[in-house]
Order: C-alpha cells, then sequence, then structure tokens
C-alpha cells in the first residue's frame, strides 16, 4: 500500500515510460453513484484509478454508492445532533440569560441602600 502510494505521487510528472500529455490521453470512466435520496452523481475517473466505494453526493453531501437500489444510509446521527445541537443552544442562551438577569438583579438589590 505505502509503495502503492509513492508511485502514484511520482507520478504528477512526466511518467518514467515517457507517458503521453497528462490527463488528456488517460482512458477515463464516469461512475454513477446515488446517494439516499436518488442524486446521481457520475464523478470520471482515471480507468486506471481505483474507484471508491462511496461518493460524497455534490448536491446533498450524503454518502453515495454504486448500486442505486440500495444506497448508503446517511449517517443518522449527524442532522439530528446538530439539530438538537441547536436547540440545547438556544436553550442555554435562555438559561444563560436568565441566569444573567437574576445576577444583575441581586447586583442591584445588593447595591441598594439598606435602609
Ligand atoms: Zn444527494
Amino acid at each position: 500500500m505505502g509503495s502503492g502510494n509513492a508511485i502514484r505521487g511520482s507520478r504528477v510528472g512526466a511518467g518514467p515510460m515517457g507517458e503521453a500529455e497528462r490527463g488528456e490521453a488517460a482512458p477515463r470512466v464516469r461512475v454513477p453513484f446515488w446517494c439516499a435520496n436518488m442524486h446521481e452523481t457520475r464523478p470520471s475517473f482515471a480507468s486506471d484509478a481505483a474507484v471508491p466505494e462511496f461518493w460524497d453526493c455534490p448536491r446533498c453531501g450524503l454518502p453515495a454508492g454504486q448500486d442505486q437500489a440500495n444506497p448508503p444510509a446517511p449517517p443518522r446521527n449527524e442532522p439530528y445532533k446538530t439539530h438538537l445541537a441547536y436547540v440545547k443552544e438556544r436553550r442555554s442562551d435562555k438559561d444563560g440569560a436568565q441566569i444573567l438577569a437574576e445576577a444583575l438583579e441581586r447586583l442591584r438589590s445588593s447595591s441598594r441602600p439598606i435602609y
């Protein structure tokens, strides 16, 4: 694996066998991917490149797979988590405001002259 990466990395320039102009001559394949929302995306890969199992949907960001009938499940935690975090944030904001108000009230009353 490590050596494979090294070879790939050194390929950026001219290849050892005088490969033809980069990109242009390399045959490409378009591989369709579908996400859970049935968005289809067809990134193209060099025909000798390893096609990844999953591809991020450019439209909604969910992982997309090559099996249209069985797209990868969306990471369930994410949307809920962010939503919950948002709600929590708002709630704690409210709490914070209340705590602040109480503290101010206490401060005010304590700084009030005592009769
Ligand atoms: Zn999508």
